[in-house]
């Protein structure tokens, strides 16, 4: 676990251990002893696998592809988390990722532990063909650990629908007459996937950010307006006039966010900016989001990132640097890109009064203090970006009753597991001086450690 994740948790188990009124049948003399027991249980995965996939490429060539699957705990369900892709993937990461899997889960009550699994390569340096090998090799090398009832993988950064058919295939190869439908979720509509799976994580990113800012201020039983924290008038200025959104990333997630910002218009909000891996695009008055999202389309995911590009797809922006999206005075800043995207090295130059977390831990911790301290409220990675797992566990039920749900009925569903947390947490965030993410985690490690507890684990 990374030190800034598990910092965080002790952080949790600390705030849980002098609450006298958590867990009021356990006595004092084992009390602290189940705490640490917790701590060590949450800090460590349950298994590590990791192994080297032996790939024969197009041009002859066998090479060797470091690839992890780590399930971190499974307390709640079985282990639950996407496979990645990545040339940065590496043994620590895949574990941090693990966990905040386990943390996400236990916050939205979705009955599942968590797990992630890693590939060390670039996506976009291998053939089809390859990819195909490479994710039928993942499923050899790890089918032992994998199936509905004990790991259901799903996709993450780098993969998707494609990757999942293709592993779940194999899985299917490799079990015959078993039942294989929930063993990986993210597949495509026609394979068992579900209806708006693809659209889930960035829906429920952007709905995160217009539940607390434009719903939950107007209907909150409390009225956080005689709330003297302080960031109740930050929000409840943010319901009253029109924000500046930007967005990091315009892949699976931030494409979504920006199409679900666009279309949100009588909110007035406007997307003055969004980026990729190559630029950020720029306009105060607004982009024309569903012309960049037909232009990525149809030019492998990219933004347009020249002047001759922007004018074939007719857009009007500016173009800037890529990194000049987290600098940028604007109201909103959703990361939905990578990690660590905001560190103590740059954190001083962002201007956003709120950032929504749609990637995994894209602040570090240091980063994360400063903000606070500088009065940034942010909307945490395990919070924002549930929407993926959220519906990917609609997916294992739908494929187990093999009764499928409208797409209606799938974001409805997701929209209301979300507001569920949500009326949860946000209350406890306003009534405290804690960050959101400190109460966040809290909160999953208690759903945590009250189940390790009644299942008789602590002591
Ligand atoms: N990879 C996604 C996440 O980080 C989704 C995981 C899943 O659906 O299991 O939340």
């Amino acid at each position: 676990m990374s030190s800034q994740t598990s910092a965080i948790v002790e952080n949790s188990l600390q705030i849980l251990l002098e609450d006298p009124t958590y867990l009021p049948g356990l006595q004092d003399e084992i009390r602290e002893k189940a705490f640490k027991s917790l701590a060590s249980i949450l800090s460590t995965p349950n298994r590590m696998h990791k192994s080297f996939l032996r790939v024969p490429l197009d041009n002859g060539e066998v090479t060797r592809i470091p690839a992890f699957r780590t399930q971190h705990n499974d307390t709640l369900g079985p282990y639950k988390g996407g496979i990645r892709f990545h040339e940065s993937v590496n043994e620590e990461e895949v574990i941090n990722l693990a966990a905040l899997m386990t943390l996400k889960n236990a916050l939205h009550e979705v009955p599942f532990g968590g797990g992630k699994g890693g590939v060390a390569i670039n996506p976009r340096h291998y053939s089809a063909r390859e990819l195909y090998l490479i994710c039928k090799k993942y499923v050899q090398y790890f089918s032992d650990v994998l199936g509905p009832h004990k790991d259901i993988p799903a996709p993450d950064v780098g993969t998707g629908e494609r990757e999942m058919d293709w592993m779940m295939s194999e899985y299917k190869n490799i079990n015959p007459g078993k039942p294989y439908r929930g063993s990986f979720t993210g597949k495509s509509v026609v394979n068992g996937g579900s209806l708006g799976r693809r659209e889930a994580t960035g829906k429920g990113v952007y709905y995160t950010f217009r539940y607390l800012l434009h719903d939950f201020s107007k209907d909150q039983p409390l009225g956080i307006s005689g709330s003297n924290h302080p960031m109740a008038q930050s929000v409840i200025g943010g319901a009253d006039r029109p924000l500046a959104l930007g967005i990091q990333g315009f892949g699976n997630v931030g494409s979504v966010v920006a199409l679900e910002a666009y279309r949100c218009n009588h909110l007035q909000n406007k997307v003055v900016a969004v980026s990729d891996r190559n630029i950020t695009l720029f306009n105060a008055e607004g982009l024309d989001i569903p012309t960049l999202v037909s232009f990525a389309a149809s030019h492998s995911g990219d933004l347009p990132s020249t002047p001759e590009e922007l004018a074939e797809s007719g857009v009007s922006a500016e173009i800037k640097g890529r990194e000049e999206i987290l600098y940028l005075e604007i109201d909103v800043l959703f990361l939905a890109a990578l990690e660590d995207q905001i560190r103590d090295d740059n954190v001083e130059r962002v201007k956003a009064r709120f950032i929504v977390e749609g990637a995994n831990a894209p602040v570090t911790g240091e980063a994360d203090q400063i903000l606070l301290n500088k009065g940034c409220m942010v909307i945490p990675d395990i919070l924002a970006n549930a929407g993926g797992v959220i519906v990917s566990y609609f997916e294992w039920l739908q494929g187990r009753e093999t009764q499928f749900y409208t797409e209606a009925q799938v974001f409805e569903l997701l929209h209301s597991k979300m507001k569920a947390t949500m009326s949860a947490i946000y209350p406890l965030y306003f009534a405290s001086s804690r960050s959101l993410r400190q109460i966040c985690y809290t909160h999953a490690v208690m759903k945590l450690s009250t189940n390790l507890y009644i299942q008789g684990k602590l002591y």
